[in-house]
């Protein structure tokens, strides 16, 4: 605690100390006010301006220290100064008082009870920051939420001081002129609690729901007003309509068929969409084949004298397929119909907020009306507008799987996911690969140590890592086709048989009525929802890759089971989409996978954490495998087991962190992990390792030293008053003792 922060402390500690210790309650009570009435009226008859500022002030001061009296000292407003001047007088007190309770719970306990529980608290600050001027205002009507509750737990949130104050004085009006009447009336109050009837209660209670009411109100006006101009059928042929069978509207629909709705799914190209065809799927199968021959390059690590793999880029490329056809029948048009999906094959485009319209293969239009849309459109790779590039011609993750001819050279342009992934399956196929990405690293979502062991796996594979470099220009020099790029301020030429761009994907929101509809996107280009999924048409839902925030296949099944439930249901119930545990990984080798909060994250958004990293190059099961690399680092709030993220890097990374996800999803810590059995020798060991990190971190040197001189008694070889003699070191001695062991590496880090 700093100097001013303990200051401070100890000045409202004495203050309220001395509040209760001489009594002064005794002057806030009613009797007390009453029997000093008349002499009150005499002397604020004579000093006007002496009572309204001692008044004021005493008020400013009960409510600053939060004593209980606020009441008391709002009727004698009443009965002293009249109700306009009393609602004047009091409401400008209460509200500074307030206020000020409010400065003071901020500057005492904000930062610590943030920093303690702050991913915790992560949506109740976005909450506040939306909407918190609103749930005061809520809080503020009705006077039976204890005024200084309110002042002390509203100074641990985000919300804004200027804020605080003008809505506090809004919200108290009423129940200030309520008490403010009761004071003028006084003669007729036996008792504090006499002042407000049961009646008057229901008044508050009606107060504080009106503007909830008026939200609903606000939001069903916001809702006419975008249907306005459209006229509604009197009914639907459909309880919903899916534009896009991939991951999110396969989802969406199975879902709306296993609850009976009746539902369209209207795909315009191939069923599954982007995972089964050119995402997921064919890359997950070009990396098996393509670890295949790298493991056969290592055969001397695993004992052989030599290994060899001969192959055909193109029998490859068709075992692609040949696993994309396997999958197939898992999305296609007759397991979905089976499902009592009525698949159609076409083209949608939104006419209205309730008719689809479904151009069929052949040119014939179908109109469907709906209750209800979901728009799964998906995403498309993004392809940078770079002088050349049409010229020279690129491949991307949709037009790659094409190839049967492996490229000589090939640039891979981006960094991330899909480039790595795609660099190192090329490479180890036979491609020299350059890796071509504008940022210091790759992966830039992942912390730097991470993007350094993948980039260092690379490079030793051969892949020319080039970062930093700034693709500029495509050109054919020679009949060689070249990329100009910059590094460091120097232009570098890139000579280059094929190019396969990766560097991002941008959701699919034109074409097909969302210009028409007035339906916005956001700055991210993704279609702008709320966190139902809904958007500015309450029944047009969006999910998967077109409404992001996650491109992956599994937070597209994720959202779109929000999208489905909300658009079938939300009339009744609604959900709001939960992001608050999101994992993916990333498939190259080594493999990284992630869940919550990484170290960078953690420091960028000022959580505070600590860090435990277990290395997998001491594992027993990755020893025995070679493939002892990676690490498993386990952020955990500091002083609790609480996990706030994980990252694994290393063989099976993606299998490994479910353990994390599962322990994050349902509360578990890292003690739970630690008394769960693995098996020996497996790599999830390497998850209970990461938590005996953790736990070895936590001794303290007080508990070393009392444990040393315990066991030395227990021995007969120190008496008991030794033990009792570490005792207080045993309770004070707070450092922590041990270094971490072999590899590992544990810390502490307070951002
Ligand atoms: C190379 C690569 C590897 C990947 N690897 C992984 C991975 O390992 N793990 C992971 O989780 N994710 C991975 N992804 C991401 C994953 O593929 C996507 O996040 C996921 O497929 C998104 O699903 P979606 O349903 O939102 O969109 P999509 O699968 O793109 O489906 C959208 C569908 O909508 C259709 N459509 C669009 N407009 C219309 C219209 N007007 N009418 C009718 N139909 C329309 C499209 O034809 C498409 O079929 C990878 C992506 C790529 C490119």
């Amino acid at each position: 605690m700093t100097k001013g922060r303990a200051a401070l402390a100890v000045a409202i500690a004495a203050m309220i100390a001395a509040y209760f210790l001489f009594d002064l309650g005794r002057y806030l009570s009613l009797d007390f006010f009453k029997s000093q009435q008349a002499a009150i009226d005499a002397y604020y008859g004579a000093h006007p301006a002496q009572t309204v500022a001692i008044y004021f002030a005493t008020y400013v001061l009960v409510t600053a220290l939060s004593l209980p009296g606020a009441t008391l000292m709002t009727l004698a407003g009443g009965a002293i100064f009249g109700l306009l001047a009393g609602m004047v007088i009091v409401s400008f007190a209460s509200s500074i008082g307030a206020t000020l309770a409010f400065l003071a719970s901020r500057f005492l306990f904000r930062d610590a009870v943030q920093k303690k529980l702050g991913d915790k608290l992560a949506a109740v600050n976005r909450g506040i920051e939306r909407e918190g001027a609103f749930y005061l205002f809520t809080l503020r009507l009705v006077p039976l939420f204890p005024f200084f509750v309110i002042n002390l737990v509203m100074g641990l949130t985000p919300m804004k001081t200027r804020t605080f104050y003008w809505v506090s004085q809004l919200g108290m009006l009423a129940g200030t002129l309520v008490y403010v009447y009761a004071g003028t009336q006084l003669a007729r109050i036996d008792s504090l609690q006499g002042v407000i009837s049961p009646g008057l209660v229901l008044a508050f209670v009606a107060l504080g729901l009106f503007p909830l009411v008026a939200k609903k109100a606000v939001d069903v006006i916001r809702a006419r007003r975008v249907y306005a101009k459209w006229q509604r059928p009197a009914s639907f042929d459909r309880n919903m309509v899916v534009i896009g069978a991939g991951s999110a509207g396969l989802v969406s629909s199975y879902i709306a068929a296993a609850v009976k709705a009746k539902v369209t799914l209207v795909e315009r190209h191939r069923m599954g969409g982007d995972c089964l065809n050119t995402g997921c799927v064919p890359s997950k199968a070009l990396l098996r084949s393509a670890k295949f021959v790298a493991q056969a390059r290592r055969a001397q690590e695993l004992g052989m004298a030599s290994a060899k793999v001969e192959f055909d880029f193109a029998a490859v490329m068709e075992r692609v397929q040949d696993v994309v056809r396997k999958i197939e029948p898992h999305d296609s048009v007759e397991r979905y119909t089976g499902l009592g999906v009525d698949v159609l094959e076409g083209e949608a485009k939104i006419t209205s907020p309730w008719t689809v319209e479904v151009r069929r293969t052949g040119g014939r239009v179908d109109r469907l009306t709906t209750k209800s849309i979901v728009i799964a459109a998906g995403a498309r790779p993004l392809v940078p507008p770079i002088p050349g590039i049409e010229e020279t011609g690129y491949l991307t993750s949709e037009t790659v799987w094409g190839l049967r001819v492996l490229p000589r050279r090939l640039v891979v342009l981006g960094g991330g996911p899909i480039g790595c992934e795609l660099a190192q399956a090329f490479a180890r196929l036979g491609s020299h690969v350059t890796q071509v990405e504008m940022l210091p690293r790759l992966m830039t979502r992942e912390d730097p140590e991470v993007s350094e062991m993948v980039a260092t796996r690379f490079r030793n594979e051969g892949i020319d890592v080039r970062l930093g470099t700034r693709a500029k220009q495509f050109v054919v020099e020679g009949g060689e086709k070249v990329l100009v790029a910059e590094c460091g301020g120097q232009d570098v030429r890139i000579p280059f048989d094929a190019l396969l761009v990766a560097v991002g994907r941008i959701a699919n929101t034109a074409g097909y009525g969302l210009e028409e509809l007035g339906i916005p996107v956001t700055k991210q280009r993704t279609v702008e929802v709320n966190e139902n999924m809904q958007t500015i048409y309450p029944n047009i839902y969006a999910c998967g890759d077109v409404a992001g925030p996650y491109h992956f296949t599994h937070t597209a099944a994720h959202t779109a089971w929000y999208a489905a439930v909300n658009a079938l249901f939300g009339r009744f119930k609604t959900f709001k989409a939960d992001f608050s545990v999101i994992p993916w990984a990333t498939f190259t080798e080594p493999e990284v996978a992630r869940v919550g909060l990484n170290e960078t994250e953690a420091k960028d958004k000022g959580v505070a954490c600590e860090v435990s990293v277990y290395g997998i190059d001491d594992l027993d099961r990755a020893i025995a495998d070679s493939e002892a690399h990676g690490m498993v680092k386990v952020l955990t709030a500091p002083g609790s087991d609480r996990i706030l993220g994980a990252t694994i890097v290393g063989d099976h990374a993606g299998d490994l962190i479910v353990e994390y996800i599962a322990a994050m999803k349902h509360g578990i810590g890292l003690n739970k992990i630690l008394g769960t059995i693995h098996i020996y020798p497996t790599l999830a060991e390497a998850n209970k390792y990461a938590a005996g990190v953790w736990k070895r971190a936590q001794v303290t040197t007080g508990q070393l030293d009392f444990l040393t001189t315990f066991q030395a008694w227990m021995r007969g070889g120190a008496g008991f008053g030794a033990v009792l003699g570490v005792l207080p070191r045993l309770l004070s001695d707070k450092r922590r003792a041990l270094a971490p062991e072999h590899g590992a590496s544990a810390s502490a880090r307070a951002s």
